[in-house]
């Protein structure tokens, strides 16, 4: 349907080629992708791509407190298809723009190329079409557009043009991000997050020898973390994983009363627990940080303008959802577009950005609002929410359908 249109991405930054496709070191920016955007990859050609360099299936997950011993596993048992896929971010990109190239006639890519200024038609276009989008560029070209797609991250200059109102927190938090190599060759296909006071730390599985670190920690500590000399940053990454100094007694005791409880009843609620690899190295120059926050676009579309990924949505890295969601909009946008075409309407018209915005928010707030509860949840040490969490972890561990249920919800996410 769309085949008629042209298309054009503004990229502030330089073109980043990659000297060799897969990199020979393991780039330390990666997302576990969910089958659903897998599947959108699939659609245009991308995920081959993404075969042809490298990946990582997850095939099973598990999580668990620092506060106790209560955990939750996820295995490929539990369901048909693999939970995710760790992909690198360059990797991703790079699949992606292999196929733009493909449609060079209709999609066409200017790089160092940033947007400094929009001029949005306030005229709603349902009622005059001639009113057009304009984006003053940093060259100082001006362009005009039937519609305007923010995809320009959480700090979207569309977005506060547009003058949509944001519901945004900072965690103070980073994410400290490294490319760590773990002890022994293995089959490498387990995702670890284990629950500390300052925040969750996961290893993501790259390949048999190497693991991706995303720990989500105070600003302070990860600043110290940055600072650490190589081995003392392996040596507090393994302390992170083994440490029993966050140990909650009371909720230790609950869970262990627990347990046998539900053993009693049949139910296994912790024995299925598994140590995480020991962290014997990084790799160079893999080591960073990035502020943590919280971002709600109260609306994604407005005259003109639909905004998507980080633009209408930042959530916490804990759950591996951000560009899930991302992708997400996309499918819905672009299915929204082809039917405005297909009915031969004005692509910037509002009545069919509305249906995307409606069915959007409806997917993407409960996520968010489930990722920010999560977080605090488990940044607590008050005792009543330690054994809450601790006990209800348990429970949902114990019961097969429930924990299904909320896999089969993670599958489909995006
Ligand atoms: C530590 C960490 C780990 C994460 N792990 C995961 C994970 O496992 N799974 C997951 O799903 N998500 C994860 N995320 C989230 C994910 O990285 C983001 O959701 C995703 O990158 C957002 O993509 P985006 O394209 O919307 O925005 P961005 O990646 O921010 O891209 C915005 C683009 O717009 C360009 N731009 C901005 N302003 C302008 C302008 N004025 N003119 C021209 N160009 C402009 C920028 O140069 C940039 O290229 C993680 C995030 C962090 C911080």
């Amino acid at each position: 349907m769309m085949a008629g249109k042209r298309i054009l991405m503004l990229e502030g930054g330089p073109e980043k080629t990659m000297l060799q496709a897969p990199p020979a070191v393991f780039t330390s920016r990666t997302c576990a992708l969910s089958p659903a955007t897998r599947r959108l990859l699939e659609s245009f050609g991308a995920w081959q791509n993404i075969e042809d360099m490298r990946y990582q299936e997850v095939k099973r997950m598990q999580v668990w407190d620092s506060s106790s011993d209560s955990m939750i596993a996820f295995n490929h048992k539990d369901l048909s298809n693999d939970l995710a896929y760790i992909v690198e971010n360059c990797i991703i990109q790079d699949a992606i723009l292999k196929q733009l190239e493909t449609i060079e006639d209709r999609v066409s890519v200017k790089y160092d190329c940033r947007v400094q200024a929009y001029r949005l038609p306030s005229v709603n276009p349902n009622s005059d079409s001639q009113h057009l989008a304009e984006v003053h560029l940093s060259n100082g070209e001006r362009l005009q557009t039937r519609l305007l797609i923010g995809a320009d991250g959480f700090k979207s200059l569309l977005r506060e043009t547009a003058k949509i109102h944001t519901v945004n927190w900072d965690y103070d938090q980073l994410g400290v991000v490294a490319t760590v190599e773990v002890a022994e060759e293995m089959e490498n296909n387990v995702a670890w997050q284990r629950f500390l006071k300052t925040g969750p730390i996961a290893l993501l599985p790259l390949s048999p020898k190497h693991s991706n670190l995303i720990w989500s920690t105070s600003t302070k500590n990860g600043r110290n973390l940055l600072q650490l000399p190589h081995d003392s940053f392996v040596d507090a990454i393994n302390r992170a994983f083994w440490t029993e100094d966050d140990k909650n007694p009371v909720a230790d005791y609950a869970s262990k009363t627990f347990d046998s409880l539900l053993t009693g009843v049949g139910l296994d609620g912790s024995s299925s627990q598994q140590l995480p690899p020991a962290v014997v190295g990084i790799e160079m120059s893999t080591r960073g940080g990035f502020p943590l926050g919280l971002c709600h676009a109260t609306h994604y579309v407005g005259n003109r303008i639909a905004l998507i990924g980080d633009a209408a949505h930042r959530v916490h890295p804990l759950a591996g959802q951000g560009v899930n969601l991302g992708f997400g909009d996309v499918t819905c946008l672009a299915e929204k577009l082809s039917n405005a075409v297909s009915n031969g309407c004005d692509l910037g018209a509002i009545d069919h950005l509305m249906e995307y915005e409606t069915e959007r928010q409806r997917q993407n707030v409960p996520v968010m609002l489930t990722v920010d509860a999560l977080s605090r949840m488990y940044g607590s040490s008050f005792t009543p929410i330690v054994l809450a969490r601790t006990l209800g972890l348990q429970a949902v561990n114990a019961l097969s359908p429930v924990k299904k249920f909320f896999m089969d919800n993670a599958a489909a996410a995006s």
